[in-house]
């Protein structure tokens, strides 16, 4: 018997198909299929395809999966990007002619993500490229209860022995814990977390007791109100939130070009945030150093500012589930520690300010947030893209911090950067324009 955790959210998610604003058949996903699926397509499918059209053959490098019956092919696209098999209806065509037991087992499981954790249960989430699962994570509070399946499983999973430190309940409960404290802003909960998690990323490899000893002493200055003061004494750091939003939204404009000639969701959005920042600036010549001048001042326009928070109000759940997500997602803290930080407050600060671009121009909804976030997971399908925009967002925090230790003639903060908690501060609304 293997003991599946799916959070409710999965349970509870049905593919949109037709409706859906951003169909997966569509998206520039790399579709690496099995041999089972490769010799039904070329030798009995009804629909009469040749090989090279369709399928480059994977061979076997090293000691990874790829030319392995599992990985042994990859599917190639249209000359639109999108799935070979997709319709001009959206449908899938492999379903309508062979029938849905036909269909590569990955199209049958996305958007679900499963993780095995050694052999004796497995974890399953969805991926954010899909719109439909944004939805059903973000908006509702109860989509990250716990639901546990038992089922006989014929599948080999991982026979290498899986454990999880004696410290990893104690260490989510106290991130759970942080992120719940209900008086204080995601902004605040998330400054409390990545100084919590810096210090205690030190104890990692000692002795167990050192660890929960130190997370006992984590609750208690936490409910003393000492890391309050601390985030209350931070000042924003002028040009900090402007140029992590600046570097990643270059990057992932960048990312474009050769994956998807220039369409889809993720283009879209970047034409209209680079539309608004234009009309804000009245001039379409803009030098790096007065992009990053703009998105400050977009930061402090009161108008923008006051609509993100009436949107955001409307949404209390969605960055704690996004957060608490992100930990089943990556085992933390089994694995990942701060660069999972890293990276989820990376997004937070690049979401909340392209939020407030867009606000420039008119109130936010629903389909803004989803927007924002499913095209950037989208783009982060490809696992390269992700790991060089980690590189990318710690590169960036450290120049952050370089420029904020020199501005206030302080020495470095060691061995973890910590330019981004600066750029979590908001600002405060002022008259400011262009
Ligand atoms: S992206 Fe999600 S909702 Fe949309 S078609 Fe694919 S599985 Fe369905």
């Amino acid at each position: 018997m293997v003991e599946i955790i799916k959070p409710k959210y999965v349970v509870d998610f049905k593919c949109i198909g037709a409706e859906c604003e951003d169909n997966c058949c569509r998206t520039n996903y790399k579709l690496i299929i099995d041999k089972k699926f490769y010799k039904h397509m070329l030798y009995k499918s009804k629909m009469n395809i040749k090989e090279a059209e369709v399928f480059k053959r994977l061979h076997k490098q090293g000691s990874g999966a790829w030319g392995t019956s599992s990985a042994y092919a990859e599917m190639l696209t249209n000359e639109e990007g999108h799935c070979f098999f997709v319709g001009k209806d959206n449908l899938c065509q492999v379903y309508q002619y062979d029938g849905p037991e036909k269909m590569p087992d990955m199209c049958k499981e996305y958007p679900r993500l499963t993780f095995n954790r050694g052999s004796r249960f497995k974890e399953v989430s969805l991926t954010l490229g899909c719109p439909e699962a944004v939805r059903r994570l973000l908006f509702y509070a109860d989509a990250l209860d716990p639901i546990t399946e038992n089922q006989p499983s014929n599948i080999k999973l991982n026979k290498k022995p899986y454990e999880r430190p004696p410290w990893f309940a104690a260490v989510r409960l106290l991130m759970r814990d942080i992120l719940l404290i209900e008086d204080a802003s995601i902004e605040e909960n998330l400054y409390t977390l990545g100084l919590t998690l810096a210090d205690l990323q030190a104890l990692k490899a000692q002795s167990p007791t050192l660890m929960l000893d130190r997370i006992e002493y984590h609750s208690n200055v936490i409910s003393s109100g000492s890391v309050r003061y601390a985030y209350q004494k931070t000042p924003p750091f002028r040009g900090a939130t402007a140029l992590i939003f600046l570097s990643m939204f270059d990057y992932l404009k960048a990312c474009l070009v050769p994956v998807s000639k220039l369409t889809g969701r993720f283009f879209e959005l970047s034409t209209l945030l680079d539309q608004n920042i234009i009309a804000f600036a009245k001039d379409k010549e803009l030098t790096s150093a007065k992009r990053q001048d703009l998105i400050e001042k977009i930061l402090q326009n009161p108008m923008a500012l006051q609509r993100y928070q009436d949107y955001i109000a409307t949404r209390p759940v969605a960055w704690i589930n996004f957060f608490l997500e992100s930990m089943i997602r990556h085992d933390f803290p089994k694995s990942g520690w701060l660069n999972v930080w890293y990276f989820q407050t990376y997004t937070f600060i690049y979401t909340r300010t392209a939020l407030m671009v867009i606000a420039l121009e008119r109130e936010l909804n629903d389909h803004d947030f989803v927007w924002i976030i499913q095209s950037l997971f989208t783009l982060l399908h490809d696992i390269k893209t992700e790991e060089r925009l980690l590189l990318m967002c710690l590169e960036v925090d450290k120049r952050i911090e370089a420029t904020i230790c020199k501005a206030l003639s302080v020495e470095s903060g060691g061995d973890w950067s910590t330019g981004i908690l600066f750029a979590l501060k908001m600002h405060q609304a002022s008259t400011a324009q262009t």
